[in-house]
């Protein structure tokens, strides 16, 4: 497995290993888990050649967020790629990324103002960019991106129709701990009580399930319930809403593939997670 941080290298290797057939690609910020590497095992298994990128995007943080502290291991995650068969690891620097002078921003519009939009301010503008010029240095065919990110996923599902992007966007189902936490990098931040805590998600995601499952179709009760339960647990609510999952707008009739987003605080990690209404 080739490690390589030079954007050039890469663009001209991206080019060749086309010649072999599709070229997938899977963006993460590193300090890999089972969630990433389901998303590179199902590259690898569908593409001759596959290069992941391993980028902390600063762009993508805010400017009370957790850039300087989230985890990093490089050693590590090469371990991994290379026990799942990833061929090539991506791992620019920022300087090379966003010299002096760069200037040109991707800007999602009514997809972006809404749900993680709204408390986190830039934040899909710095995700939008990023992917964007990593689509173009990998001329990736298929990019791979977790269902996790739901808001990002359907932003990013977006951009590529809108800017005539030759790339398909690949969604890939949320990976869970075996207790249903769904897997994150941030999860690392929690202390053991705050890691209890968090498992209130997904239950709360099963309950809303449940609910609907019982004929429950109004999207306010649904949420209260939820709500209640979260906070209970004693999670900080940054929003809970159900949305429609290709417009991301909150709606207040419950249909099988509406969308339940929840963003939460336990401690001071902010976790998010989201589930269809109906399996
Ligand atoms: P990140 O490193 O957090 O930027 O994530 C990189 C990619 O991995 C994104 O497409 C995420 O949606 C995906 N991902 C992160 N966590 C999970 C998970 N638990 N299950 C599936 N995909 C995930």
């Amino acid at each position: 497995m080739q490690i390589i941080q030079d954007i050039s290298l890469v663009k001209s290797l991206c080019r060749s290993l086309k010649q072999e057939g599709s070229l997938g690609f899977v963006p993460t910020m590193g300090y890999l888990h089972e969630g990433h590497l389901s998303l590179v095992k199902q590259s690898v298994k569908e593409n001759p050649n596959t290069v992941v990128s391993i980028f902390v995007n600063p762009s993508q943080f805010g400017p009370n967020e957790d850039l300087a502290t989230y985890p990093r291991d490089l050693e590590r995650d090469a371990g991994l790629l290379k026990e799942c068969g990833a061929g090539y690891v991506f791992t620019p620097t920022a300087q090379t990324m966003y010299p002096d002078g760069f200037d040109t921003w991707v800007v999602p519009d009514k997809l972006a103002s809404v749900l993680c939009g709204k408390s986190r301010p830039g934040h899909f503008r710095g995700v939008a960019t990023i992917v964007l010029k990593l689509i173009n240095i990998t001329a990736a065919d298929h990019m791979y991106m977790g269902l996790k990110d739901y808001q990002q996923l359907r932003i990013l599902k977006q951009m590529v129709i809108d800017l005539h992007l030759d790339c398909e966007i690949v969604a890939c189902p949320i990976v869970r701990e075996s207790d249903g936490l769904a897997m994150s990098s941030r999860n690392s931040y929690l202390n053991p009580s705050e890691r209890k805590q968090a498992l209130s998600l997904y239950h709360g995601l099963l309950k809303a399930r449940e609910l609907f499952e019982q004929g429950e179709r109004d999207c306010g009760r649904i949420i209260e319930t939820i709500k209640k339960s979260i906070q209970d647990s004693g999670g900080r609510i940054d929003y809970i809403e159900c949305v429609n999952p290709l417009s991301l707008q909150s709606v207040q009739e419950a249909e099988a593939d509406t969308r339940m987003m929840l963003a939460v605080y336990f401690g001071k990690t902010r976790l998010i997670d989201n589930m269809a209404l109906k399996a």
